[in-house]
């Protein structure tokens, strides 16, 4: 057999992790081309050493000379590489059949966007891509063949509870409703006032699953169940009536589709990440995952609740955002990044962060997106607009 090539943009944060430790149970299988990762340089050098990758790509130079000092010492010949080129550069290397898209954030969009030009099979995490760029990314998938599949594991279950010859028509599946299941975060059932007063640490414990800092955070204000709405209706061509959101706070059921004569299909398992990685690395295969088998007689039950949009508006903004289209989902990307930075540094209270992505929306919302250079432009006039916010 020969080994898929496989980029990991990301490598260093919780999916780069996860999708390295899926990877290391199957050496025959897959082939590590390229690394990448912003920070925790030494991390990097670890993964270097222990997985032999062509290349690692990091920020800038400083890092990257960081980064060739460790991985001299530790006697490993990875070339270093760094910048945005780079990354699109290790994303397309003839020799690299898939990409884990792990980058978090609008900095994901152009890398893997290079992926998909190039036809590559793309694994893709970071959903803030088809927030930003949905329309857009979905023609240049199509374009060019390239495959996707989704790792975020609301849609990886859709994917899976979809029939296998899905082309993107959910009336010809016989398909009513996706059913999107979200944990609720950290502080379901919590009013505002009570709100004001979280802090950081408590924002990025979730419940029920270990993820970086900027997720975790958008799971406890539910904006990542609204990216999550945007996400699924470029993903499978769904319109946003028929994306439906329910309260699952034991994450087990990972997501769900009805169907026209009354079935309901859904994806079950343990919540650990290396199961939607494991399927879209080995799709249409099933690989070990190392992933513990669900148990039932230990699980207390199953419960289901409306989500509460009035203490966490943040749902009901990527609601009105993909109703609006346009530019709308990229401002409301760009603006939740900057209010998330904010927040995480100090500058922001949690219950800020619906405000400002709020008046990002009436600031620049309703323009027409026709290319993704004017995307990226509408993203640093968002954040720039944000920032100023912040200062006053
Ligand atoms: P993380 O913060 O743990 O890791 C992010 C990775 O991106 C790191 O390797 C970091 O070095 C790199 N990075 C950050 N900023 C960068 C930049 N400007 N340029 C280049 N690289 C940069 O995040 P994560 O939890 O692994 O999430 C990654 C993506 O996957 C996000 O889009 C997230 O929404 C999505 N996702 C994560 C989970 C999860 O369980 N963690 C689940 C579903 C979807
Ligand atoms: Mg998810």
């Amino acid at each position: 057999m020969t080994p898929q090539g496989l980029t990991i943009l990301g490598a260093t944060g919780t999916i780069g992790v996860n999708t390295l430790d899926v990877v290391s149970r199957h050496p025959q299988q897959f082939r590590v081309v390229a690394l990448t990762g912003q920070s925790q340089l030494d991390k990097l050098a670890e993964q270097c050493r222990r997985f032999a990758p062509r290349y690692a790509v990091v920020l800038d130079a400083a890092s990257a000379s960081t980064l060739s000092g460790l991985l001299a010492a530790a006697g490993c010949d990875t070339e270093v590489l760094y910048g945005a080129e780079a990354l699109a550069q290790v994303a397309t290397l003839p020799e690299v059949d898939a990409v884990m898209a792990a980058i978090v954030g609008a900095a994901g969009l152009p890398p893997t966007l290079a992926a998909v030009r190039a036809g590559k099979r793309v694994l893709l995490a970071n959903k803030e891509s088809l927030v930003m760029a949905g329309e857009l990314f979905m023609g240049e998938v199509r374009a060019s063949g390239s495959v996707l599949l989704p790792i975020d594991s609301e849609h990886n279950a859709i994917f899976q509870s979809l029939p296998d010859d899905y082309r993107g028509d959910l009336a010809a599946a016989g398909v009513e409703r996706i059913v999107l299941t979200a944990s609720g975060g950290p502080f379901r059932g919590w009013r505002a006032e009570q709100l004001a007063d979280v802090t950081p640490a408590m924002a990025v414990k979730h419940p029920n699953w270990v993820m970086g800092r900027k997720i975790s955070v958008d799971s406890a204000t539910l904006m990542n169940k609204g990216l999550e709405v945007i996400e699924a209706r470029w993903l499978f061509n769904a319109a946003p009536d028929a994306i439906e959101v329910v309260v699952h706070p034991q994450s087990v059921i990972h997501s769900m589709v009805r169907y026209r004569d009354g079935s309901v299909v859904a994806q079950l398992g343990t919540p650990d990440m290396r199961t939607p990685i494991a399927h879209a690395l080995a799709w249409p295969q099933r690989i070990d995952a190392g992933v513990a088998p669900l148990d039932f007689s230990t699980l207390s039950g199953l419960t289901f609740e409306a989500p509460d949009t009035l203490n966490f508006p943040c749902l009901r903004l990527a609601f009105d955002a993909l109703h609006a289209g346009g530019n709308a989902p990229a401002v409301l990307n760009a603006a939740n990044e900057i209010a998330v930075a904010a927040f995480l540094g100090g500058a922001l209270p949690f219950t800020g962060i619906p405000g400002l992505v709020d008046a990002a929306l009436a600031r620049f919302a309703g323009q027409p997106c026709a290319s993704v250079e004017a995307l990226l432009s509408c993203d640093g006039e968002v954040r720039a607009f944000c920032r100023a916010r912040l200062a006053v």
